[in-house]
């Protein structure tokens, strides 16, 4: 078990799981890395250069080209894609659309997999996505499952959208995330799922501080578990 942990969030879109991992990631004094916006960037990429996000061929050469980057900036992160900082550019509902496409493409995944193995390999970090838990980071110390309604999660993701100018309807928003989800849970890499030894939590009715008050709570309950392996005893049968 590392020293400073893993903490691995994953969950469906509007779960709550930026909000939460941000300030969770604040409180620890972990690095916090947002693996959604690293799908985004590609997907801007793919829309810039009108690449057919189902030729393969075509994603594997750009994905080999792109050099991708995340700086912390004031706690927040951005992502730079060839050097440009595309952090304004990645938040669109069509780009959170067309990374759910490229997201499913098997070269687009490989390549995103060791850059997100890189930021978490000296432990200390709160990383938030799908396949955190299952893929990415199996052996993470401490696994959260976000999920919510999806009323409450549409509502949360209309909220955000509005609140950055965007011009869109709470129905059209709520139907975006649930297409969303499907194509991200039935896809055949890496599909969004809940890792075995994950803790659910449901964040609808709880704010962003409910949320982290019970993850800091899990979290102590491992810390004291490693610290103390004799109070988790081997079962009686199993004692020499
Ligand atoms: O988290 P966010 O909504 O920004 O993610 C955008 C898309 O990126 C998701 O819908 C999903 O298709 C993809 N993604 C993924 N694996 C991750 C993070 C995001 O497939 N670890």
């Amino acid at each position: 078990m590392r020293e400073k942990f893993i903490i691995a969030i994953d969950g469906p879109s509007g779960a709550g799981k930026s909000t939460a991992s941000k300030l969770l990631s604040k409180r620890l004094g972990y690095i916090y890395v947002d693996t959604g916006a690293l799908y985004r960037a590609i997907a801007w990429k793919v829309k810039e250069n009108n690449i057919d996000s189902k030729d393969e061929a075509q994603l594997e050469d750009m994905c080999n080209k792109t050099d991708i980057k995340i700086r912390a900036v004031d706690s927040e992160q951005r992502v730079y894609v060839d050097g440009k900082d595309v952090n304004s550019y990645i938040r669109t509902p069509e780009i959170g659309m067309m990374s759910s496409k490229v997201s499913s493409v098997h070269c687009v995944r490989k390549r995103l997999l060791e850059l997100q193995r890189q930021f978490g390999k000296e432990g200390g970090a709160v990383i938030e996505g799908r396949d955190i838990g299952t893929v990415v980071f199996p052996d993470a110390e401490v696994k959260f499952f976000l999920k919510a309604s999806d009323e409450e999660r549409g509502r949360r993701r209309y909220i955000e959208l509005k609140g950055k100018g965007h011009n869109v309807s709470l129905e059209d928003t709520t139907e975006d995330i649930k297409k969303r989800d499907y194509n991200d849970s039935k896809r055949d890499i890496a599909p969004l799922c809940i890792a075995e030894d994950a803790i659910v939590i449901d964040s609808t009715g709880l704010d962003a501080e409910g949320v982290v008050k019970k993850m800091l709570n899990e979290i102590s309950k491992k810390k004291a578990k490693a610290k103390t392996p004799h109070l988790n005893p081997l079962p009686i049968g199993e004692r020499k």
